[in-house]
């Protein structure tokens, strides 16, 4: 299925002035700083920055699990606040790193998701086998899934969906490198076949190099530097880009 059927010179994502701000305990905490990016169509974009820089928080903008203060969020050239909030988490589909399993097996939260999206892009057992969970699996109760299982029931159910944006939040965190990897080539092939867009945020450097072609680096709610993934690592321009690739901010 051809999920992209968009003008191609339009940014499948794109971010301006974008502010977040916290109340907690009579202060104001901003977290997001005036944010300006575009990601442009098929791009895989890998948002990296310390633990509290406001990555996620930026991603869930994407597709309204948060709304920005100030500034506006576009998908595909329409802010998300006019989107119908089913047709944008159809198209934009976030996969986080604690997403909740639900009640049931984990067959039924393969099924349900397609119900909801009206979909049957793939059976459960496609589902399992493109994640690399064991089809025996299917039938046990989602809950009792291991942190790795439930990493890849997640993206298992984010596939399912037939969306041309893919948000990825630390979504290799709990597996060990062999199925990071395994993972990745997944994301990738998908990628490459459905032209999809990639916003992924990692703490996985290594990861970031592999799959990016583009980094996005956020320090402190600002987005400091958009470069080419090698450009990035070979020459990081601000001084806090140079402090988190030594490995002590993040
Ligand atoms: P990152 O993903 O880069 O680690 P987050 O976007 O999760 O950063 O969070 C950025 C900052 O916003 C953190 O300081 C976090 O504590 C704060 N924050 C996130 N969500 C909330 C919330 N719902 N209420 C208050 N503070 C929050
Ligand atoms: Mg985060």
């Amino acid at each position: 299925m051809e999920a992209n059927n968009q003008k191609d010179d339009i940014p499948a994502i794109s971010f301006t002035s974008v502010r977040k701000s916290y109340e907690q305990e009579g202060q104001t905490y901003d977290v997001l700083k005036d944010v300006t990016g575009d990601i442009k169509q098929g791009a895989i974009v890998a948002v990296l920055g310390p633990s509290g820089s406001g990555k996620s928080t930026l991603l869930s903008m994407c597709n309204l699990m948060k709304t920005p203060d100030h500034g506006e969020v576009k998908i595909y050239g329409k802010e998300v606040r006019d989107w119908n909030v089913n047709e944008l988490r159809r198209t934009a589909s976030l996969a986080f790193q604690s997403a909740p399993v639900l009640d049931g097996t984990v067959r039924d939260n393969l099924n349900l998701v397609q119900k909801l999206h009206q979909t049957q892009l793939y059976s459960p057992e496609e589902l399992a086998s493109l994640t690399g969970l064991s089809p025996e699996l299917l039938d046990r109760s989602a809950k009792d899934l291991s942190g790795g299982q439930r990493q890849r029931l997640s993206l298992a159910r984010t596939l399912a969906n037939p969306s041309s944006i893919l948000l990825l939040d630390e979504i290799t965190s709990a597996l060990d490198p062999v199925s990071a990897l395994e993972i990745e080539e997944l994301i990738k092939r998908q990628q490459q076949e459905k032209k999809m867009t990639v916003m992924w945020v990692t703490h996985n450097m290594e990861q970031a190099k592999r799959v990016a072609d583009t980094i996005w680096f956020i320090a402190d709610g600002r987005l400091l530097e958009i470069a080419e993934t090698d450009t990035f690592f070979s020459h990081p321009q601000h001084e806090a880009a140079r402090e988190f690739l030594k490995g002590g901010t993040r």
